[in-house]
């Protein structure tokens, strides 16, 4: 099982740290600030008071042995670029660090971050898609011109076959995948029929996506 650790514990960081643990994994919470350890002590595996730009401090934590550490210090923007370098350097094999703008997360990948997070960027995008598609229930962003979205199927599609639906050469979508109430039925073919209350995945270019959408 995954080991995670989790460093600065504002909101962001409390919420990521909160959640893996839900999830059932192991979560090392880290703050300078002993009121957030303490804050946080009950809701993770452990939680400790240490700095993160003391190298020394962390090498002590074994953050070396951790799958993946998430360094979210937002405003001191020194502390979170210096830990970052420090993980990297001491081998952490995944550091995913949260960025407060485009320069600190330019540095951040600099530096060695292997991915940066805009939470207020991202989610702003987020919602801004949900609030325009009515039947996207998510969407992954693959790059600038692609993406992975998952759709609630329009009645219009019911009791079809994707055969005769034939969305990739409509409007240039890929279905990977069904979702049907707990089951999930991966790389379907063509004589697979679309029911009521389906989710498809689907993979297409963003602009024939908001094409379809507005379609239907
Ligand atoms: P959020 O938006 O997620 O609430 P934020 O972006 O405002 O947070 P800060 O509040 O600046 O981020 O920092 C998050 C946490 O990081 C704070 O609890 C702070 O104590 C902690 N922190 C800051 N510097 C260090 C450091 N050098 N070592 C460990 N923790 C630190």
């Amino acid at each position: 099982m995954k080991q995670f650790a989790v460093i600065g514990l504002g909101r962001f960081g409390t919420s990521v740290a909160t959640t893996l643990y839900k999830m059932g994994y192991e979560v090392l919470a880290i703050d300078s600030s002993e009121e957030k350890v303490q804050a946080i002590a009950n809701d993770v595996t452990h939680a400790v008071e240490a700095d993160a730009t003391d190298e020394a401090a962390l090498k002590a934590l074994g953050m070396s042995n951790f799958d993946v550490v998430v360094v979210a210090i937002g405003q001191d923007i020194q502390a979170s670029i210096l830990a970052t370098l420090v993980l990297k350097a001491s081998g952490v094999p995944r550091v995913v660090a949260k960025a407060q703008n485009d320069l600190h997360g330019k540095v951040l990948e600099k530096v060695g971050a292997d991915q940066i997070i805009y939470p207020e960027r991202d989610m702003g995008i987020r919602v801004a898609n949900n609030l325009v598609s009515t039947n996207v229930l998510d969407h992954i962003e693959l790059s600038e011109e692609h993406t992975i979205a998952e759709l609630i199927v329009p009645a219009s599609f019911h009791n079809k076959t994707l055969g005769q639906l034939n969305l990739r050469a409509r409007y240039g979508l890929n279905v990977l995948a069904i979702k049907r109430n707990e089951e999930i039925l991966i790389s379907p073919k063509a004589e697979d029929m679309l029911n009521h209350g389906d989710i498809i995945i689907v993979l297409g270019e963003k602009d024939r996506l908001a094409r379809f959408q507005q379609r239907e």
